[in-house]
């Protein structure tokens, strides 16, 4: 086949694809689709390689890592890990990075990226704003709140997780794949910090940006490009970035498409389960954005791809 369009960011391993993932990434592959499907923690990051080589002759690529909401407690989602008791007794505790685990990953030839990783306080934010509606104390007074004190803590398991994965990206030489909600000012004082083992010429991607064009600005400078998905396809809405002038102002070789399917899937498809095959819409609309023909649009997006995972043609 040959490869037009490219989906940076996907889950077609996920549950959500149990009964259907060849049919769906074979769906994506005829069209000229290649993908990266990104793991989240261990069986999802194991998975995602196991899938890239069930693919082996095709572009079908593997993202391993850490998303920070797996770092403790989390909401259960059973499109992402499935109904099991084991996947829910998982979501119930949360991961400790294992380096080792995810080194074996990392090197896998069908590995691309090291990801889903990053830092996430979107429950946080959530957790302050119901307490600023409840004039509440700084004790949490509702079932399943957390207190100040829980909530530094969970900052640092994600930080210290992040980190990890920061290394283990230098190590083997992939970019990172970004996970990042409301802590775009952590986010960025971390690469900064730890910018001499960022790989300087590829240190990776912000996958599903939601910052400002300031923080945008200073991703650009340490090196890093940005994925966007279905939600550029939405008509604009308040407290949601921007997109339109987000990815005028973006440099060409600096943008990337992708899905996150099963989640956000683009207009028409608004609502439904999203799949790779989809990723079209979202190279429509950034093509529309930045005044070019889908031809052009998809050709750049494609060989970002290439530079960045390192993709032979
Ligand atoms: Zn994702």
């Amino acid at each position: 086949m040959e490869v037009k369009f490219f989906d940076a960011h996907t889950h077609a391993h996920f549950a959500a694809f149990k009964d259907d993932y060849r049919e769906t990434i074979r769906r994506a592959l005829v069209t000229g689709i290649g993908l990266v499907n990104v793991g989240t923690q261990r069986d999802t990051s194991r998975r995602a390689v196991e899938v890239a080589h069930e693919f082996e002759n095709e572009p079908v690529y593997a993202a391993i890592g850490l998303h920070p909401i797996h770092t403790a407690k989390s909401h259960h989602d059973e499109n992402e890990l499935g109904g099991g008791e084991s996947a829910k007794a998982f979501t119930s505790r949360g991961e400790e990075f294992d380096y080792e685990y995810y080194k074996k990953l990392a090197l896998d030839p069908k590995t691309v990226a090291i990801g889903e990783c990053g830092l996430d306080y979107a429950a946080f934010v959530r957790e302050e704003h119901e307490r600023l509606q409840k004039r509440a104390s700084a004790e949490a007074s509702r079932e399943g709140g957390l207190t100040d004190d829980e909530i530094k803590l969970r900052k640092e398991k994600q930080i210290v997780a992040f980190i990890e994965q920061i290394k283990l990206a230098h190590d083997v030489g992939k970019p990172l794949m970004i996970h990042c909600r409301d802590a775009f000012k952590d986010l960025i004082d971390m690469l900064t910090a730890n910018h001499q083992i960022l790989n300087t010429n590829n240190p990776g991607i912000i996958h599903f940006f939601t910052g400002t064009t300031d923080d945008a600005k200073k991703l650009l400078d340490l090196g890093f490009s940005f994925t966007f998905g279905g939600t550029v396809t939405y008509p604009p809405k308040a407290g949601m970035p921007d997109y339109r002038a987000l990815v005028k102002y973006l440099p060409p070789d600096r943008i990337l498409s992708e899905t996150d399917a099963p989640y956000v899937a683009p207009v028409p498809h608004r609502g439904k389960r999203n799949e790779p095959a989809y990723v079209v819409e979202t190279v429509k609309k950034l093509a529309e954005i930045k005044g070019i023909s889908l031809e052009a649009m998809a050709g750049q997006i494609l060989k970002n791809a290439e530079r960045i995972f390192g993709i032979q043609k």
